[in-house]
């Protein structure tokens, strides 16, 4: 390292100290990049990689960003899932002796951007931390822009902690070293999050930043998550956080679980196939008109009730704005111009707000009083609670309306920002420099009088400063001495006199101490707000809230959902239900509700048969939509609908997404239900798609049946079940509280449709061959198939075995026709026989002609 110059020898020095991070040092009007990280950000943001004669042997890679330009380069770093340190030069290098100081003055991360750019509006961006005592694990994430923090500990497998911190989808985690790498092994998330090992801060810290309130009740694991978040906060951030003074501390209980997969598979908040939005529960329930809003339902959806209580008072309020359409329009209209008020509390506290995030701020606030207006008058409790204590922080938006002009411009530097009236001074200057210009203009015309040149005009450049200029053609009426020549241009030339210098020095003067004014004044402005933070938390939770009511009534309307009934029972009771999302995705034809009454009395137990496509899946999905719908607080997707409390909701569903993992689908399907045989309660509710695929039928079956019967006998709960093993239907003679229904099929003249109700019931075929034929394979492999299946049945039938096929299939097998054709249609030969076949009976007459 001596051989190094003293400036690469303090890079490497301040290098050392973020070895994870790009370093950005700063030089002149660029941030460079040296050695490795040069090489790795030259490649990652496509910009040409150079080199710097540095002392050493060899010369050292080096890049650089201009300065004006880092953030973009930044934000797509942070994309990427990198760090950025950014390192300033903290002296002035004319007064530095030796190689300018230089310092990390703040170290942007995945989970601590604070860059609009690189901020969703909609959703959080969270960093979590987490630690683990004794198999009890401790959470702490926190959204920095929002000032949002929550806390929570579990026990248990690592399973249940991943299942928690993938509510949060966090853009980082710190904390413990092994335990992140655990959780990494078993997480499958799709970016790349940086983990990153970090001590505990002070104690003293953690007093500082929270009330001796706020901590009384934080112990243990859950303190020392907080703590080690803190400590990587201030680390990276070097500034004091004051947006962060709440800590939200849940019980996991508290809420309805929900793992990883039962999310995906429901697709609560974004859909299996292209992880968007739409097409997603959020996206249909999405009518917020504020960023805050949007962001408070999807943590409704993320984190259903549990409490009676709470989901009343949320289907309350709901109901108000359901029942009032003119309401909920006004409420929209008075909620739409509001800003993001979290985040711009955040930029105040963390120091980056401009004029026009205060201008924003005055600009919402002025609507919070007719907010609050409108909700006491909605002749509701719950909303009239909502706003009862609502400070509208109208001396705020006051305070922000005498200081700043209406309109201000992005920059702080350049004036324009403080309204005229507030500071005599400032006012006094502006006197200065507008009296400075008429002064200028009134020059102007007397040299055009003493000149006689009309075109001779004055103007300013940020070189020369203010000139008279006069074209060339006209130089030779200008009187002799009075004009110093200052500039030549191809047509004029500019000129200044001794008093033109004279006033200019003045009016430049005053313009540069009243930018400095003005900035200084707005500094006060933003610092005095600080001390206002919690206030404008307050304003801002309560407008997300009210949002969420709104949107939640809007879309409750709109498609035709009805209140549900909440009960602390056991019983579901669901008449005419439709799935939610798929009914909005549906284009002209028409959804087809089925109703679900699963009792303690009767069934707890569904066990659904029907070939594919029939709508299975969507029904059993359908009914643990309803479920959750019920318990964010919103109405359901139904005639009438009586919900029980449900603690928890397994699904297993689909396969495409498992095979990612490179787990077999038959293994996840296993794991999933041995969570489920480990975790289920009475009170939740289980739904398994096609339970045992993935192996021989044999094994699948009986693997099948046994799990059928551990949730009827050993966890109670309620169940829907679908199978293609249509053979379990015998299950029911044995299991009191199961039943058997199926997906109906209708055959009409040349048509087998899908009818999508179901029936009592089950089905008497599996219809996988026939499922074949809809996707269209080639007649050949169906034919094959079909003649395959047949000598299966002998032989089982041989051997004392019963087993069934449809009339269609025979029909197929042996007419020889080609069987593609749509979900809705198929040939006139197919369409007739859908009765089991008895073996040893002839197919049907016509299908063998
Ligand atoms: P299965 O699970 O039996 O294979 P799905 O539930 O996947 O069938 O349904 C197949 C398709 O049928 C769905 O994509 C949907 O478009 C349509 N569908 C399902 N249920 C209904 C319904 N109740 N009303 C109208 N269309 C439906």
């Amino acid at each position: 390292m001596a051989t190094y110059t003293p400036m690469i020898q303090q890079y490497l020095e301040i290098k050392r100290g973020v070895p994870d991070a790009f370093l950005f040092f700063r030089l002149g009007d660029f941030y460079e990049m040296f050695f490795d990280d040069a090489v790795l950000a030259s490649r990652e943001l496509e910009i040409t990689l150079t080199g710097r004669d540095g002392g050493g042997a060899e010369r050292i890679p080096m890049c650089g960003v201009p300065y004006h330009a880092a953030d973009n380069y930044v934000a797509r770093l942070i994309e990427k899932g990198y760090k950025v340190a950014i390192c300033e030069q903290v002296e002035d290098p004319s007064q530095a002796k030796g190689v300018v100081r230089r310092e990390i003055v703040r170290t942007i991360t995945p989970g601590t951007v604070m860059e609009e750019k690189t901020l969703s509006g909609k959703g959080n961006n969270f960093i979590g931390a987490v630690v683990v005592e004794h198999g009890v694990f401790g959470i702490a994430c926190s959204d920095l822009s929002t000032g949002e923090l929550y806390v929570t500990s579990l026990p248990g497998a690592l399973s249940t902690l991943l299942d928690e911190i993938n509510i949060y989808n966090p853009s980082e985690l710190v904390g413990d070293a092994e335990l992140l790498e655990q959780l990494k092994e078993a997480s499958n998330w799709s970016r790349n999050v940086p983990l990153t090992s970090w001590p505990m801060c002070e104690e003293q810290a953690l007093q500082e930043q929270f009330s001796a309130e706020q901590l009384a009740s934080l112990h243990g694991v859950r303190r020392r998550a907080v703590k080690v978040l803190l400590g990587y906060l201030a680390h990276t951030q070097k500034r004091s956080l004051k947006h962060l003074t709440i800590l939200n501390s849940y019980e996991p209980q508290q809420f309805m679980i929900l793992d990883y997969y039962t999310r995906r598979n429901l697709e609560l908040t974004e859909t299996v196939r292209d992880r968007s939005k739409k097409g997603s529960l959020l996206w249909l329930l999405d009518r917020t008109q504020t960023a805050m809003g949007a962001r408070l339902l999807r943590r409704w959806i993320d984190k259903p009730l549990l409490s009676l209580k709470e989901i009343e008072a949320r289907h309350s309020a709901v109901e108000a704005l359901y029942q009032n359409m003119i309401l909920r329009e006004d409420l929209r209209n008075e909620l739409k111009p509001i800003y993001d008020l979290e985040r711009l509390v955040g930029r105040i506290s963390y120091g980056n707000a401009n004029a026009k995030d205060l201008h924003a701020l005055k600009l919402s606030l002025r609507r919070v009083p007719q907010l609050v207006e409108l909700c006491r008058h909605a002749s509701n409790p719950v909303l009239a609670k909502l706003v009862s204590s609502l400070d509208a922080c109208e001396d705020i938006a006051d305070l922000i309306d005498t200081v700043l002009v209406d309109d201000p411009p992005l920059s702080l530097r350049e004036g324009g920002l403080i309204r005229a009236g507030y500071d005599e001074y400032l006012d006094q200057l502006r006197e200065a420099s507008s009296n400075g210009k008429r002064w200028l203009a009134d020059l102007e015309n007397r040299e055009r009088q003493a000149t006689g040149i009309k075109t001779l005009k004055i103007g300013f450049n940020k070189v020369f400063g203010y000139y008279l200029e006069v074209s060339k053609a006209n130089i030779g009426s200008l009187p002799e001495g009075r004009y110093e020549r200052k500039q030549t241009l191809a047509n004029a030339e500019r000129y200044v006199t001794p008093e033109l210098k004279e006033k200019e020095r003045l009016i430049l003067e005053a313009e540069e101490k009243m930018v400095d004014l003005e900035y200084s004044r707005f500094l006060e402005l933003r610092e005095h707000l600080l001390t206002h933070l919690a206030r404008l938390q307050k304003v801002a939770a309560t407008v997300a809230e009210l949002d969420v009511y709104q949107s939640l009534a809007v879309v409750s309307a709109e498609q035709r959902f009805v209140k549900p009934r909440m009960s602390e029972g056991y019983d579901l009771k669901i008449e005419e239900g439709r799935h939610p999302v798929v009914e909005a995705m549906m284009e002209g034809t028409p959804f087809i509700a089925n109703g679900t009454a699963l009792s303690r009395a009767e069934h707890s137990i569904l066990l659904i048969t029907g070939p594919n496509m029939a709508g299975k899946s969507t029904y059993m999905r359908q009914v643990a939509l309803i479920t959750i719908m019920a318990q964010i607080g919103c109405f359901v997707p139904a005639q009438s609908a009586t919900i029980p409390l449900t603690d928890r909701i397994f699904t297993r569903i689909g396969a495409a997404d498992d095979l990612i993992g490179g787990q077999s689908t038959f293994m996840v399907e296993m794991k999933d239900i041995q969570i489920m045989t480990e975790q289920a309660t009475a009170s939740s509710l289980v739904i398994i798609d096609e339970l045992g695929r993935g192996t021989s039928t044999a094994e699948g079956m009986a693997i099948a049946q046994a799990v059928i019967e551990y949730v009827h006998g050993s966890i109670g709960c309620k169940a829907l079940v679908s199978t293609h093993f249509h053979e379990l239907a015998h299950l029911s003679e044995s299991l009191q509280a199961l039943t058997n229904a199926r997906m109906a099929v209708e055959e009409s003249g040349d048509h087998v449709t899908f009818l999508r109700k179901l029936v009592p019931g089950a089905a008497d075929t599996s219809y996988g061959i026939y499922c074949a034929q809809l996707a269209g394979l080639p007649n050949e492999i169906i034919t094959r198939a079909y003649s395959l299946l047949d000598s299966e049945i002998k032989q089982q039938h041989a051997a004392g075995i019963s087993l069934t096929r449809t009339g269609s299939q025979q029909a197929a097998q042996t007419s020889g026709v080609s069987l593609t054709g749509s979900s809705q249609a198929m040939p006139q030969q197919v369409k007739e026989a859908t009765q089991p076949l008895e073996l040893g009976k002839e197919a049907p007459q016509q299908a063998a002609a």
